[in-house]
């Protein structure tokens, strides 16, 4: 596998309408902020997963929650591609926010718990961060990608 250019905005879409079938059984508004398709260099398969991992992940707090949304912002900062991937789900407690990118870790019945770890392991491969952090509206997951 090799790192190859590609345009953000069209891997997203792609991922949205891979999880459609999805989105429409939950009912999941999907807002977009799309400022611009940068082109980044990078393992794009592995960019898709992370980005279906954390969607997934999103939709599924949001099952049977009112007014289910999803927000998707994407834009370029000091250098940086940043996509914050934020949901109106419950609010993730301060003392878990470690925890779940830590192998097997799982609230889920049948989860796995590898979902974020996975995901931490390639952004940070990219040279980038994924963090988290929810306050009382939306739990956010901040991918930041250097563009060089
Ligand atoms: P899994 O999905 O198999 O549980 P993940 O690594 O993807 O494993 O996620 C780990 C845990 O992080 C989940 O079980 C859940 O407790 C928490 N989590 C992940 N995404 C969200 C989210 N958007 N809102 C609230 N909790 C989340
Ligand atoms: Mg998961």
């Amino acid at each position: 596998q090799e790192k190859i250019a590609f345009r953000f905005k069209e891997l997203l879409e792609e991922v949205l309408s891979f999880l459609y079938p999805r989105i429409l059984e939950v009912n999941v508004e999907i807002i977009k902020e799309i400022e611009m398709d940068y082109t980044f260099q990078g393992y794009k398969d592995e960019i898709r997963q992370v980005l279906v991992n954390i969607i997934f992940n999103a939709i599924d707090v949001l099952a049977e929650k009112a007014m289910p949304t999803i927000r998707i912002h994407l834009a370029e900062e000091n250098g940086f591609i940043q996509i914050q991937i934020s949901n109106n789900g419950p609010k993730i407690p301060e003392s878990l926010l470690d925890n779940i990118f830590e192998p097997f870790f799982t609230t889920k019945k049948s989860g796995t718990g590898i979902g974020l770890f996975v995901c931490k392991e390639i952004i940070e491969k990219h040279r980038g961060t994924l963090t988290c952090h929810s306050d009382d509206r939306w739990t956010n997951f901040t991918i930041l990608l250097p563009l060089n």
